[in-house]
Protein backbone atom coordinates (compact mmCIF):
# COMPACT_ATOMS: atom_id res chain seq x y z
CA UNK A 1 0.00 0.00 0.00
CA UNK A 2 1.72 3.40 -0.84
CA UNK A 3 0.81 6.61 1.05
CA UNK A 4 -0.46 9.70 -1.04
CA UNK A 5 -2.90 12.39 -0.61
CA UNK A 6 -4.97 10.25 -2.69
CA UNK A 7 -4.55 7.41 -0.56
CA UNK A 8 -5.62 9.47 2.21
CA UNK A 9 -8.54 11.08 0.73
CA UNK A 10 -9.66 7.69 -0.69
CA UNK A 11 -9.41 6.12 3.19
CA UNK A 12 -10.90 8.99 4.81
CA UNK A 13 -13.96 8.82 2.40
CA UNK A 14 -14.67 5.07 3.36
CA UNK A 15 -14.07 5.73 7.17
CA UNK A 16 -9.78 5.02 7.55
CA UNK A 17 -11.47 0.95 7.67
CA UNK A 18 -9.27 -0.15 4.99
CA UNK A 19 -6.10 0.96 5.76
CA UNK A 20 -3.18 -2.40 6.20
CA UNK A 21 -1.33 -2.96 8.56
CA UNK A 22 2.25 -1.18 7.53
CA UNK A 23 4.39 -4.62 7.83
CA UNK A 24 3.87 -8.38 8.67
CA UNK A 25 4.17 -9.30 12.21
CA UNK A 26 6.27 -12.58 11.55
CA UNK A 27 6.83 -15.88 13.07
CA UNK A 28 10.34 -17.19 12.79
CA UNK A 29 11.17 -19.70 10.46
CA UNK A 30 14.04 -22.55 10.75
CA UNK A 31 16.70 -20.85 8.50
CA UNK A 32 17.36 -17.08 6.80
CA UNK A 33 20.11 -16.24 4.78
CA UNK A 34 21.18 -13.48 7.43
CA UNK A 35 19.60 -12.87 10.94
CA UNK A 36 19.59 -9.20 12.47
CA UNK A 37 19.02 -9.43 16.01
CA UNK A 38 17.66 -5.96 17.04
CA UNK A 39 14.67 -4.12 15.63
CA UNK A 40 16.08 -1.12 16.32
CA UNK A 41 16.50 2.11 14.03
CA UNK A 42 20.11 0.37 12.82
CA UNK A 43 18.40 -3.73 12.95
CA UNK A 44 15.95 -2.60 10.62
CA UNK A 45 17.98 0.06 8.63
CA UNK A 46 20.28 -2.94 8.01
CA UNK A 47 17.22 -5.07 6.90
CA UNK A 48 15.94 -2.69 4.66
CA UNK A 49 19.37 -2.26 3.00
CA UNK A 50 20.09 -6.04 2.41
CA UNK A 51 16.97 -6.30 0.85
CA UNK A 52 16.77 -2.69 -1.08
CA UNK A 53 20.65 -2.45 -2.53
CA UNK A 54 22.04 -6.21 -2.23
CA UNK A 55 18.58 -8.37 -2.98
CA UNK A 56 19.17 -10.04 -0.07
CA UNK A 57 15.64 -10.55 1.36
CA UNK A 58 15.64 -14.08 3.16
CA UNK A 59 16.16 -12.13 6.00
CA UNK A 60 14.51 -12.45 9.48
CA UNK A 61 14.81 -9.12 12.30
CA UNK A 62 14.30 -10.68 15.42
CA UNK A 63 13.57 -8.56 18.69
CA UNK A 64 13.31 -9.11 22.06
CA UNK A 65 10.08 -6.69 22.41
CA UNK A 66 8.47 -4.67 20.13
CA UNK A 67 10.21 -2.47 17.36
CA UNK A 68 11.11 0.88 18.50
CA UNK A 69 10.50 -0.46 22.20
CA UNK A 70 14.71 0.38 22.28
CA UNK A 71 16.22 3.68 21.78
CA UNK A 72 15.10 4.52 18.68
CA UNK A 73 11.81 5.34 20.28
CA UNK A 74 13.12 6.49 23.41
CA UNK A 75 15.99 9.41 21.72
CA UNK A 76 15.30 13.17 21.59
CA UNK A 77 15.54 12.78 17.39
CA UNK A 78 18.44 14.83 17.02
CA UNK A 79 20.26 14.64 13.59
CA UNK A 80 23.54 16.17 12.23
CA UNK A 81 26.75 15.50 10.16
CA UNK A 82 28.93 17.65 12.56
CA UNK A 83 31.44 16.03 13.22
CA UNK A 84 35.32 17.23 12.72
CA UNK A 85 37.69 13.44 12.80
CA UNK A 86 38.26 11.76 9.53
CA UNK A 87 36.95 8.64 10.50
CA UNK A 88 33.49 10.03 11.62
CA UNK A 89 32.84 12.93 9.03
CA UNK A 90 31.74 11.02 5.85
CA UNK A 91 29.81 8.46 7.29
CA UNK A 92 27.73 10.94 9.22
CA UNK A 93 27.47 13.20 5.91
CA UNK A 94 26.52 10.02 4.48
CA UNK A 95 24.11 9.41 6.91
CA UNK A 96 22.50 13.15 6.64
CA UNK A 97 22.47 12.54 2.30
CA UNK A 98 20.21 9.28 3.23
CA UNK A 99 17.85 11.48 5.65
CA UNK A 100 17.40 14.07 3.10
CA UNK A 101 15.90 11.55 0.71
CA UNK A 102 14.68 8.71 3.23
CA UNK A 103 10.93 10.13 3.14
CA UNK A 104 10.63 9.40 -0.62
CA UNK A 105 12.94 6.55 -0.90
CA UNK A 106 10.53 5.15 1.97
CA UNK A 107 7.14 6.55 1.16
CA UNK A 108 6.49 7.34 4.98
CA UNK A 109 6.64 10.64 6.47
CA UNK A 110 9.40 10.22 9.36
CA UNK A 111 9.04 14.18 9.49
CA UNK A 112 12.90 15.09 8.94
CA UNK A 113 12.95 18.68 9.67
CA UNK A 114 16.00 20.63 8.94
CA UNK A 115 15.89 23.26 11.21
CA UNK A 116 19.33 23.37 11.99
CA UNK A 117 21.44 22.50 14.78
CA UNK A 118 23.42 25.10 16.30
CA UNK A 119 26.50 24.48 19.18
CA UNK A 120 26.76 27.43 21.54
CA UNK A 121 30.03 28.33 22.62
CA UNK A 122 31.40 30.20 26.08
CA UNK A 123 34.74 30.71 25.42
CA UNK A 124 37.56 31.80 23.22
CA UNK A 125 39.33 28.39 23.27
CA UNK A 126 35.95 26.98 22.38
CA UNK A 127 35.03 29.34 19.73
CA UNK A 128 38.45 28.15 17.99
CA UNK A 129 37.52 24.85 18.70
CA UNK A 130 34.27 25.14 16.56
CA UNK A 131 36.44 26.81 13.86
CA UNK A 132 38.81 23.96 13.31
CA UNK A 133 35.72 21.94 12.95
CA UNK A 134 33.30 24.00 10.99
CA UNK A 135 36.70 24.02 8.34
CA UNK A 136 36.91 20.31 8.59
CA UNK A 137 33.12 20.11 7.79
CA UNK A 138 33.59 22.49 5.07
CA UNK A 139 37.00 20.51 3.50
CA UNK A 140 34.32 17.49 3.57
CA UNK A 141 32.09 19.43 1.68
CA UNK A 142 29.61 19.74 4.51
CA UNK A 143 27.74 23.13 5.71
CA UNK A 144 29.21 24.57 9.05
CA UNK A 145 28.62 28.44 9.89
CA UNK A 146 30.52 29.96 12.52
CA UNK A 147 28.17 32.90 14.21
CA UNK A 148 29.02 35.57 16.07
CA UNK A 149 27.23 36.63 19.29
CA UNK A 150 24.95 39.02 17.67
CA UNK A 151 24.17 36.66 15.15
CA UNK A 152 23.24 34.06 17.51
CA UNK A 153 21.19 36.78 19.45
CA UNK A 154 19.15 37.24 16.39
CA UNK A 155 18.40 33.71 16.32
CA UNK A 156 17.65 32.69 19.92
CA UNK A 157 17.36 36.02 21.69
CA UNK A 158 15.89 34.44 24.98
CA UNK A 159 19.02 33.07 25.58
CA UNK A 160 21.07 33.73 28.96
CA UNK A 161 23.84 35.93 26.76
CA UNK A 162 25.68 37.57 30.20
CA UNK A 163 25.98 34.51 32.12
CA UNK A 164 28.15 35.42 34.75
CA UNK A 165 30.27 32.07 34.35
CA UNK A 166 29.20 31.38 30.98
CA UNK A 167 28.16 34.28 28.70
CA UNK A 168 27.14 33.28 25.05
CA UNK A 169 30.28 34.17 23.05
CA UNK A 170 29.03 32.72 19.26
CA UNK A 171 28.18 29.11 17.92
CA UNK A 172 28.80 26.73 14.78
CA UNK A 173 25.48 26.10 13.33
CA UNK A 174 24.92 23.67 10.90
CA UNK A 175 21.83 24.47 8.85
CA UNK A 176 20.66 21.37 7.51
CA UNK A 177 20.91 19.61 10.30
CA UNK A 178 17.52 19.25 12.57
CA UNK A 179 15.24 16.44 13.70
CA UNK A 180 13.41 13.12 12.36
CA UNK A 181 10.22 11.56 14.56
CA UNK A 182 12.46 8.83 16.32
CA UNK A 183 9.83 5.82 16.30
CA UNK A 184 8.27 6.79 12.33
CA UNK A 185 12.06 6.09 11.38
CA UNK A 186 11.30 2.36 12.60
CA UNK A 187 8.12 2.20 11.31
CA UNK A 188 9.43 3.33 7.57
CA UNK A 189 12.20 1.31 8.19
CA UNK A 190 10.33 -1.88 9.32
CA UNK A 191 7.93 -1.20 6.45
CA UNK A 192 10.50 -0.85 3.89
CA UNK A 193 11.74 -4.48 4.81
CA UNK A 194 8.90 -6.01 5.16
CA UNK A 195 7.38 -5.26 1.63
CA UNK A 196 10.72 -6.52 0.58
CA UNK A 197 10.16 -9.83 2.03
CA UNK A 198 11.84 -9.55 5.13
CA UNK A 199 10.97 -11.08 8.64
CA UNK A 200 10.44 -9.00 11.32
CA UNK A 201 9.94 -10.85 14.43
CA UNK A 202 8.89 -9.30 17.94
CA UNK A 203 8.55 -11.13 20.72
CA UNK A 204 11.77 -13.42 19.79
CA UNK A 205 14.94 -13.14 22.31
CA UNK A 206 18.13 -14.17 21.15
CA UNK A 207 19.49 -16.74 23.82
CA UNK A 208 22.18 -18.12 22.69
CA UNK A 209 24.19 -19.28 19.34
CA UNK A 210 23.89 -21.88 17.22
CA UNK A 211 27.94 -23.42 16.84
CA UNK A 212 29.28 -25.56 14.35
CA UNK A 213 32.30 -27.62 15.54
CA UNK A 214 34.76 -24.93 14.14
CA UNK A 215 32.84 -22.91 16.42
CA UNK A 216 31.54 -20.48 13.92
CA UNK A 217 28.43 -19.32 14.31
CA UNK A 218 25.52 -21.00 12.52
CA UNK A 219 22.60 -19.84 13.92
CA UNK A 220 20.49 -18.16 17.19
CA UNK A 221 18.76 -19.97 19.96
CA UNK A 222 15.52 -17.66 21.29
CA UNK A 223 12.83 -18.20 22.78
CA UNK A 224 10.85 -19.26 20.33
CA UNK A 225 13.43 -22.18 19.45
CA UNK A 226 16.60 -22.49 16.95
CA UNK A 227 16.80 -20.02 14.22
CA UNK A 228 19.64 -21.25 11.18
CA UNK A 229 21.72 -18.25 9.48
CA UNK A 230 24.18 -18.24 7.18
CA UNK A 231 25.52 -14.92 8.90
CA UNK A 232 23.80 -13.13 12.25
CA UNK A 233 24.37 -9.40 12.67
CA UNK A 234 24.08 -8.00 16.37
CA UNK A 235 22.54 -4.80 16.44
CA UNK A 236 20.93 -4.60 19.90
CA UNK A 237 22.50 -1.33 21.07
CA UNK A 238 22.66 -1.10 24.74
CA UNK A 239 22.40 -4.82 24.94
CA UNK A 240 25.80 -5.35 22.90
CA UNK A 241 28.02 -6.87 25.44
CA UNK A 242 25.13 -9.46 27.08
CA UNK A 243 24.41 -10.49 23.61
CA UNK A 244 27.84 -10.78 22.49
CA UNK A 245 28.78 -12.32 25.76
CA UNK A 246 26.80 -15.17 24.60
CA UNK A 247 29.31 -15.98 21.91
CA UNK A 248 32.09 -15.82 24.69
CA UNK A 249 33.19 -11.86 23.08
CA UNK A 250 34.33 -9.24 25.86
CA UNK A 251 33.36 -5.97 24.06
CA UNK A 252 35.07 -2.35 24.71
CA UNK A 253 31.26 -0.71 26.23
CA UNK A 254 29.69 -0.42 29.34
CA UNK A 255 25.85 0.72 29.14
CA UNK A 256 24.78 3.84 30.55
CA UNK A 257 21.16 5.08 30.65
CA UNK A 258 20.40 8.36 29.05
CA UNK A 259 17.19 10.07 29.82
CA UNK A 260 15.08 12.48 27.81
CA UNK A 261 12.36 14.86 28.81
CA UNK A 262 9.74 16.80 27.50
CA UNK A 263 7.97 20.20 28.38
CA UNK A 264 3.90 21.27 28.38
CA UNK A 265 3.05 22.05 24.93
CA UNK A 266 4.40 25.53 24.24
CA UNK A 267 3.98 28.23 21.31
CA UNK A 268 7.19 27.97 18.61
CA UNK A 269 9.72 29.55 20.41
CA UNK A 270 13.11 27.73 19.81
CA UNK A 271 13.78 27.84 16.32
CA UNK A 272 15.82 24.71 15.66
CA UNK A 273 18.55 22.42 17.85
CA UNK A 274 20.43 24.63 20.61
CA UNK A 275 23.13 22.87 22.74
CA UNK A 276 25.02 24.19 25.54
CA UNK A 277 28.42 24.33 25.61
CA UNK A 278 29.37 24.57 29.16
CA UNK A 279 27.58 21.71 30.04
CA UNK A 280 25.81 18.78 28.86
CA UNK A 281 22.22 20.08 27.56
CA UNK A 282 20.41 19.96 24.33
CA UNK A 283 16.90 21.21 23.49
CA UNK A 284 14.36 21.39 20.64
CA UNK A 285 10.76 21.96 20.55
CA UNK A 286 8.52 19.39 19.06
CA UNK A 287 5.92 20.16 16.20
CA UNK A 288 3.28 19.75 19.18
CA UNK A 289 4.93 22.51 20.96
CA UNK A 290 6.33 20.47 23.59
CA UNK A 291 10.22 21.57 24.80
CA UNK A 292 12.18 18.00 23.89
CA UNK A 293 15.57 18.40 25.66
CA UNK A 294 18.29 15.95 27.41
CA UNK A 295 21.57 15.62 29.52
CA UNK A 296 24.15 13.69 30.29
CA UNK A 297 24.67 10.10 30.51
CA UNK A 298 23.85 8.35 34.48
CA UNK A 299 27.15 8.08 36.07
CA UNK A 300 26.88 4.38 36.75
CA UNK A 301 26.40 1.19 34.32
CA UNK A 302 22.72 0.11 34.21
CA UNK A 303 20.45 -2.38 31.93
CA UNK A 304 17.29 -0.30 33.40
CA UNK A 305 15.82 1.82 30.93
CA UNK A 306 15.16 4.58 33.39
CA UNK A 307 16.88 7.17 35.07
CA UNK A 308 18.01 8.59 38.53
CA UNK A 309 16.90 11.99 39.95
CA UNK A 310 20.61 13.16 40.70
CA UNK A 311 20.53 13.31 36.46
CA UNK A 312 17.70 15.33 36.27
CA UNK A 313 18.49 17.61 38.50
CA UNK A 314 22.09 18.26 36.53
CA UNK A 315 20.10 18.40 33.26
CA UNK A 316 17.69 21.04 34.20
CA UNK A 317 20.27 22.91 36.11
CA UNK A 318 21.79 23.46 32.74
CA UNK A 319 18.44 24.23 31.52
CA UNK A 320 18.32 26.89 33.58
CA UNK A 321 21.86 27.76 33.09
CA UNK A 322 20.83 28.37 29.59
CA UNK A 323 17.68 29.90 28.87
CA UNK A 324 16.05 30.80 32.54
CA UNK A 325 12.65 31.18 31.05
CA UNK A 326 12.40 27.22 30.85
CA UNK A 327 11.73 27.55 34.77
CA UNK A 328 8.04 28.72 33.71
CA UNK A 329 7.56 25.11 31.82
CA UNK A 330 6.00 22.06 33.51
CA UNK A 331 7.56 19.01 32.84
CA UNK A 332 5.76 16.38 31.00
CA UNK A 333 7.32 13.34 31.07
CA UNK A 334 11.18 11.79 31.33
CA UNK A 335 12.11 8.48 30.53
CA UNK A 336 15.58 6.20 29.81
CA UNK A 337 16.85 4.12 27.51
CA UNK A 338 20.01 2.04 27.57
CA UNK A 339 23.34 3.70 25.57
CA UNK A 340 26.14 1.62 24.51
CA UNK A 341 29.16 3.56 24.92
CA UNK A 342 32.51 2.63 23.21
CA UNK A 343 35.73 3.62 25.43
CA UNK A 344 36.68 6.15 22.51
CA UNK A 345 32.97 7.47 21.65
CA UNK A 346 33.29 6.53 18.39
CA UNK A 347 31.00 3.28 17.23
CA UNK A 348 31.88 -0.37 15.84
CA UNK A 349 30.91 -2.09 12.43
CA UNK A 350 32.70 -5.03 12.10
CA UNK A 351 33.02 -8.90 11.39
CA UNK A 352 33.98 -10.53 15.55
CA UNK A 353 36.60 -12.62 16.13
CA UNK A 354 33.63 -15.56 15.76
CA UNK A 355 33.22 -16.57 12.26
CA UNK A 356 29.67 -15.46 10.69
CA UNK A 357 29.23 -13.10 13.66
CA UNK A 358 28.87 -9.57 13.10
CA UNK A 359 28.65 -6.14 15.06
CA UNK A 360 27.05 -3.12 14.71
CA UNK A 361 27.13 -1.23 18.52
CA UNK A 362 29.20 1.59 20.12
CA UNK A 363 26.37 4.12 19.36
CA UNK A 364 26.76 6.19 22.30
CA UNK A 365 24.63 8.84 22.49
CA UNK A 366 24.56 9.72 18.82
CA UNK A 367 23.75 6.55 17.32
CA UNK A 368 20.04 7.93 16.13
CA UNK A 369 21.32 10.59 13.29
CA UNK A 370 23.69 7.32 12.53
CA UNK A 371 20.76 5.33 11.69
CA UNK A 372 20.68 5.44 7.73
CA UNK A 373 24.45 4.81 7.33
CA UNK A 374 24.42 2.39 9.89
CA UNK A 375 22.11 0.60 8.57
CA UNK A 376 23.77 0.85 4.50
CA UNK A 377 27.13 0.03 5.99
CA UNK A 378 26.24 -3.03 7.97
CA UNK A 379 24.60 -4.32 5.12
CA UNK A 380 27.35 -3.82 3.24
CA UNK A 381 29.14 -5.99 5.23
CA UNK A 382 26.91 -8.46 5.86
CA UNK A 383 26.51 -8.59 2.49
CA UNK A 384 30.15 -8.55 0.63
CA UNK A 385 32.58 -9.08 3.82
CA UNK A 386 34.03 -6.20 3.31
CA UNK A 387 33.73 -2.61 5.43
CA UNK A 388 31.76 0.31 3.27
CA UNK A 389 34.38 2.88 2.48
CA UNK A 390 32.80 5.25 4.91
CA UNK A 391 32.99 3.22 7.71
CA UNK A 392 36.27 1.65 7.14
CA UNK A 393 37.53 3.06 10.29
CA UNK A 394 34.97 1.49 12.80
CA UNK A 395 37.20 -1.58 13.40
CA UNK A 396 36.40 -3.66 16.54
CA UNK A 397 40.43 -4.18 16.81
CA UNK A 398 40.97 -0.33 17.14
CA UNK A 399 40.84 -0.65 20.56
CA UNK A 400 44.01 -3.12 20.77
CA UNK A 401 46.07 -1.40 17.97
CA UNK A 402 45.33 2.00 19.67
CA UNK A 403 43.79 3.61 16.25
CA UNK A 404 40.75 5.04 17.58
CA UNK A 405 38.59 7.67 16.79
CA UNK A 406 38.02 10.28 19.86
CA UNK A 407 36.15 12.98 18.57
CA UNK A 408 35.64 14.62 21.98
CA UNK A 409 39.32 14.05 23.25
CA UNK A 410 37.71 12.68 26.01
CA UNK A 411 39.41 9.40 26.26
CA UNK A 412 38.00 6.34 27.90
CA UNK A 413 35.59 8.03 30.19
CA UNK A 414 32.34 7.15 28.41
CA UNK A 415 30.49 9.58 31.70
CA UNK A 416 32.37 12.46 30.29
CA UNK A 417 31.05 12.34 26.74
C1 LIG B 1 17.25 9.49 25.90
C2 LIG B 1 18.04 9.30 24.64
C3 LIG B 1 18.30 10.38 23.82
C4 LIG B 1 19.04 10.21 22.64
N1 LIG B 1 19.17 11.25 21.79
C5 LIG B 1 19.77 11.08 20.59
C6 LIG B 1 19.78 12.13 19.64
O1 LIG B 1 19.19 13.20 19.86
N2 LIG B 1 20.43 11.93 18.47
C7 LIG B 1 21.07 10.76 18.19
O2 LIG B 1 21.68 10.66 17.14
N3 LIG B 1 21.03 9.71 19.05
C8 LIG B 1 20.39 9.84 20.24
N4 LIG B 1 20.31 8.79 21.12
C9 LIG B 1 21.00 7.53 20.80
C10 LIG B 1 20.22 6.63 19.84
O3 LIG B 1 18.87 6.57 20.19
C11 LIG B 1 20.84 5.23 19.85
O4 LIG B 1 22.24 5.31 19.69
C12 LIG B 1 20.28 4.34 18.73
O5 LIG B 1 18.88 4.41 18.70
C13 LIG B 1 20.73 2.90 18.96
O6 LIG B 1 20.43 2.06 17.87
P1 LIG B 1 19.04 1.28 17.69
O7 LIG B 1 18.01 2.24 17.24
O8 LIG B 1 19.26 0.15 16.78
O9 LIG B 1 18.78 0.78 19.18
P2 LIG B 1 17.49 0.14 19.87
O10 LIG B 1 16.24 0.81 19.40
O11 LIG B 1 17.75 0.12 21.33
O12 LIG B 1 17.48 -1.32 19.26
C14 LIG B 1 18.11 -2.44 19.86
C15 LIG B 1 17.06 -3.55 19.91
O13 LIG B 1 17.70 -4.77 20.29
C16 LIG B 1 16.74 -5.54 20.97
N5 LIG B 1 17.44 -6.59 21.73
C17 LIG B 1 18.30 -6.47 22.76
N6 LIG B 1 18.70 -7.67 23.18
C18 LIG B 1 18.09 -8.58 22.39
C19 LIG B 1 18.09 -10.00 22.34
N7 LIG B 1 18.82 -10.74 23.18
N8 LIG B 1 17.33 -10.62 21.39
C20 LIG B 1 16.58 -9.89 20.52
N9 LIG B 1 16.53 -8.55 20.54
C21 LIG B 1 17.27 -7.90 21.46
C22 LIG B 1 16.03 -4.53 21.87
O14 LIG B 1 14.75 -4.98 22.28
C23 LIG B 1 15.97 -3.29 20.96
O15 LIG B 1 14.72 -3.15 20.31
C24 LIG B 1 19.57 8.92 22.30
C25 LIG B 1 19.28 7.82 23.13
C26 LIG B 1 18.51 8.00 24.28
C27 LIG B 1 18.19 6.81 25.14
Amino acid sequence: MRYSALSLMTNALTGHRRWRPAWRDAAPRDGYDVVVIGGGGHGLATAYYLASVYGITNVAVLDKGWIGGGNVGRNTTIIRSNYGLPGNTPFYELSMQLWEGLEQELNYNAMVSQRGVLNLCHSDAQRDAYARRGNAMRLHGIDAELLDRDAVRRMAPFLNFDHARFPITGGLLQRRGGTARHDAVAWGYARGASDRGVDIVQKCEVTGFLRDASGAVVGVETNRGPVRAGKVGMAVAGMSSRVAALAGLRLPIESHVLQAFVSEGLKPVIPGVITFGAGHFYISQSDKGGLVFGGDIDGYNSYAQRGNLPVVEDVCEGGMALMPMIGRARLLRSWGGIMDMSMDGSPIIDRTPVAGLYLNAGWCYGGFKATPASGRCFAHLLATDRSHDTAAAYRLDRFRTGHLIDEKGQGAQPNLH
